[in-house]
């Protein structure tokens, strides 16, 4: 049987990395998909872990060779899943996440009307701002680029088959474990 694709999306700063991380602790037959992007890594980020780090050339150039299951540009920067990876993995009985922004999550699903969507909504854009501001991994410039995306993306959120309200972690993380289980019991 093919594994199930699962499409997670939520504002930056939102706290989906932290969920995502807990999630997939309790959950290690799930696996991630790791995306293409053109942003400099982050302190601490390792190429070939947290994305593959690529030039704007070489992006474009996959692009063009239709490598891509989708892609994005998203605050100044190009972001894309290789489609190889994800055919790849589900074909192998796996079921995978994409942690990608709500555009590519459109493309994804209009492509694969099968994969779960799942939105994690901050509890308001006030505390969106606190907890992007207290990461301290962006810039003032980049951070009002990212807090500009919020409110339309929270709209885009709206139409995903689930929505996750991130305001207690251990409740969040309960939620989206109940929506993989009941998913999970689906065969499609
Ligand atoms: P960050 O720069 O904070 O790592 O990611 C910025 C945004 O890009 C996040 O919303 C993240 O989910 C999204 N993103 C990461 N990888 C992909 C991808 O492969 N495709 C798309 N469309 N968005 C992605």
């Amino acid at each position: 049987m093919k594994g199930r694709l699962f499409i997670i999306s939520g504002c930056s700063g939102v706290g989906k990395g932290t969920l995502l991380k807990l999630f997939l602790e309790k959950n290690p037959n799930i696996k991630l998909s790791i995306s293409a992007t053109t942003r400099k890594p982050r302190d601490g980020e390792i190429d070939g872990i947290n994305y593959f780090f690529t030039s704007i050339d070489d992006f474009k150039l996959s692009v063009q060779n239709n490598e891509f299951l989708e892609w994005a540009e998203f605050s100044g920067n190009y972001y894309g899943t290789k489609k190889s990876f994800v055919e790849k993995t589900l074909n192998n009985g796996i079921d995978l996440i994409l942690e990608i922004e709500v555009k590519g999550a459109k493309q994804v699903k209009n492509k694969m009307p099968n994969a779960v969507t799942i939105f994690i909504m901050p509890p308001n854009l006030e505390v969106l701002e606190q907890r992007l501001r207290g990461r301290h991994t962006e810039d003032e410039t980049t951070i009002q680029k990212r807090l500009h995306e919020a409110s339309g993306e929270i709209e885009a959120g709206k139409l995903f088959d689930y929505q996750v309200i991130n305001d207690n972690i251990q409740t969040a993380l309960i939620n989206l474990q109940n929506i993989f289980n009941s998913e999970r019991n689906i065969n499609v």
